[in-house]
């Protein structure tokens, strides 16, 4: 029977799931292990959580997520700003909080509960012995670099590299905006996180990088110090969205992000929540959502009938399928912020679109529910002016057909199914496509799901790249995807398969 329980890792999943599971079982003894000092000392500055993460935290324990919401900072909007105007992409209802005040928050309950809690302490497998390990230590994570012939690990980096920065103020919404010069494009991703802080970061691709010259900068910075010198390049460069004023720093220096996901969860007495299992795109902000969710799972796994095997067994299986889902829209999202050079000239309402339904949880026709100015404006590019939500799927299929080529007329068919739009098999496609004749391409494959979508954004970056007419084939069930993807800019035209 599990009496102790060892932690290794004082983040978010960590404390949770110790505060989780002296909640469901007083009679265990729960420790967490963090090598921080306390949260004062954590990296990173605010959050993004949603409504649904929170009532998830509600349901799991309610006097926790008060607390949460209290040290939360809610109710703000995201924009778009461009550099001549600001879009409104949705409205007022944006929750954050810093990342010290929710691990604050978290480490009390978890001492309330019974918890033992340890910070300055740092762990190992050899160090600790309880009946189960919960290894919660983060993106880093050597348990499972010890554990990774048992466990199968997935990882990849970004191509693009982030400075996770703050400011002093509250920003007015949450916002994104891209600031050229020349071929440079520095993208903020911010938004407030209290009434005196926001997240602000900073995002470069590599032809950024060069040409800002910004990685001697970044090899001179020692481990774990800030990269002052790229921090003062960028106050300047972003001085007018910054009001003239300092980026807050934090350990903080460039990274790549790394995409990570592992075959099994768990070996022998350790298993693994949070980032130290799986990581999702922080343009997606669920990273954080993900591991309080493991939390969940791991300690009501735990504390119900049967073996530690059959109850790590359990957790997998319970969230298995909202993290691949999550890693799937955070992968989409990661890839649309990765091609954002090629989109930088198009008018802000047509970004937004493209912004909002990137990652595929979001159709065009609930879109213009919510926000019909953007959509309307967006679809303007047809030349009339669109119908109401209900009707526009066949009214942008119905204009995207001119575009498509006559019968008979030549069309280069290419059947496509790799995920991967942007390796290598893709880069050789799409040079062998720019390097060929002036005509439509029609991509074409089976109907599975994730097939669907590598034509859909493989169609986009052929349109983005080489500037021909692209269609895409999609099964007859999927007008509103087919919709979605024109209206988005994602494709030129659309065929249906026989149902
Ligand atoms: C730039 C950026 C922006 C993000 N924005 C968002 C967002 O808006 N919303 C969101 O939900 N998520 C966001 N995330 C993701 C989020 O930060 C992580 O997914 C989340 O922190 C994962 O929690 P965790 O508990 O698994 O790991 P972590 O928060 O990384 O915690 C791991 C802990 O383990 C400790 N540790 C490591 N090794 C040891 C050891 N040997 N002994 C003891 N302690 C150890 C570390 O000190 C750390 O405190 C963002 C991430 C990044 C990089």
């Amino acid at each position: 029977m599990t009496r102790r329980v060892d932690v290794i890792g004082g983040g978010p999943g960590g404390l949770y799931a110790a505060r989780l599971l002296k909640r469901y079982d007083p009679g265990l003894e729960v420790t967490v292990h963090e090598r921080m000092d306390g949260a004062a000392q954590t990296f990173g500055f605010g959050v993004g959580l949603t409504e649904a993460t929170m009532r998830n935290l509600e349901e799991a324990d309610p006097e926790t997520a008060a607390r949460v919401r209290a040290v939360s900072y809610a109710g703000h909007e995201l924009h778009w700003r461009g550099p001549d105007r600001s879009v409104r992409l949705h409205g007022a209802r944006n929750l954050a909080v810093g990342r010290a005040a929710l691990l604050d928050v978290l480490a009390q309950a978890a001492i309330e509960a019974g918890v033992d809690y340890r910070p300055g302490s740092a762990a190992d497998l050899g160090t600790v012995s309880g009946d189960v390990v919960i290894a919660a230590d983060g993106v880093g994570s050597a348990t499972r670099a010890k554990l990774a012939p048992d466990l199968g690990v997935h990882a990849s980096l970004g191509r693009t590299r982030y400075l996770w920065c703050g400011t002093g103020f509250a920003v007015p919404s949450a916002y994104f905006s891209a600031t050229a010069r020349g071929q440079e494009q520095f993208v903020v991703h911010a938004y407030p996180y209290a009434a005196d802080r926001s997240t602000f970061l900073i995002e470069v691709d590599d032809t950024t990088w060069a040409g800002a010259g910004l990685g001697p900068f970044d090899a001179a910075t020692g481990p774990g110090q800030t990269d002052e010198q790229s921090v003062r390049r960028l106050e300047e460069i972003l001085a007018a969205e910054l009001g003239g004023g300092r980026l807050l720093t934090n350990r903080t220096r460039w990274s790549r992000f790394t995409r990570l996901s592992l075959d099994r969860w768990h070996a022998g007495n350790v298993a693994l929540v949070g980032d130290a299992a799986h990581t999702a795109h922080y343009t997606l902000g669920s990273g954080t959502k993900l591991a309080l969710e493991d939390a969940i799972a791991l300690a009501t796994a735990l504390t119900g009938e049967g073996s530690v095997r059959s109850a790590f067994t359990a957790y997998e299986q319970a969230r298995r399928p909202a993290v691949r889902r999550f890693q799937q829209l955070a992968s989409r999202s990661q890839r649309w912020w990765d091609s954002y050079r090629w989109r930088s000239g198009w008018p802000a309402e047509q970004l937004g679109l493209s912004f909002m339904t990137r990652s595929g949880n979001l159709t065009m026709t609930d879109y213009a529910k919510a926000e019909p100015a953007v959509v309307r404006t967006a679809l303007g590019r047809f030349g009339e002016p669109p119908p109401a939500a209900a009707e526009l799927d066949e009214w942008v299929l119905a204009r995207s057909g001119r575009a498509a080529p006559a019968a008979g007329a030549a069309v280069d068919e290419v059947a496509w199914s790799e995920p991967d739009v942007w390796g290598e098999a893709a880069d050789q496609l799409v040079a062998r496509v720019a390097a060929g004749p002036d005509r439509p391409v029609l991509l074409t494959a089976g109907p599975e799901p994730a097939a669907q979508w590598a034509r859909v954004d493989l169609a986009e970056r052929l349109r983005l790249q080489t500037g021909l007419c692209i269609g895409v084939e999609f099964p007859a069930s999927e007008k509103g995807f087919a919709a979605t993807s024109i209206a988005a800019g994602r494709a030129d035209f659309a065929v249906f398969s026989p149902a």
